[in-house]
């Protein structure tokens, strides 16, 4: 989905990789592929994709993950 772009640098997509357990659900239901894992943590690998759909933040059993969807 790489080639479905939105406005470049304004996602309020914020990740805190110091509580990340490394689960890969974020990566599971992210329509956009926006993360990547390193070092056993997800990672923001594409921020400028994500269309802010918000599944994430539900989706992270442990809040690592913010969006406020719709804004886009
Ligand atoms: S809000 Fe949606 S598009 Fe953005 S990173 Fe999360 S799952 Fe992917
Ligand atoms: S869903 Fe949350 S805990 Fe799981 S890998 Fe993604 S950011 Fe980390």
């Amino acid at each position: 989905m790489k080639d479905l772009r939105y406005i470049d640098g304004v996602t309020s997509l914020s990740l805190d990789r110091s509580v990340c357990i490394g689960c890969k659900m974020c990566s599971q239901v992210c329509p956009q592929a926006v993360f990547s894992y390193h070092a056993g943590k997800a990672s923001i690998e594409d921020g400028d994709g994500c269309m802010e759909c918000g599944a994430c933040g539900v989706n992270c059993p442990v809040g690592a993950l913010s969006v406020n969807p719709g804004v886009g």
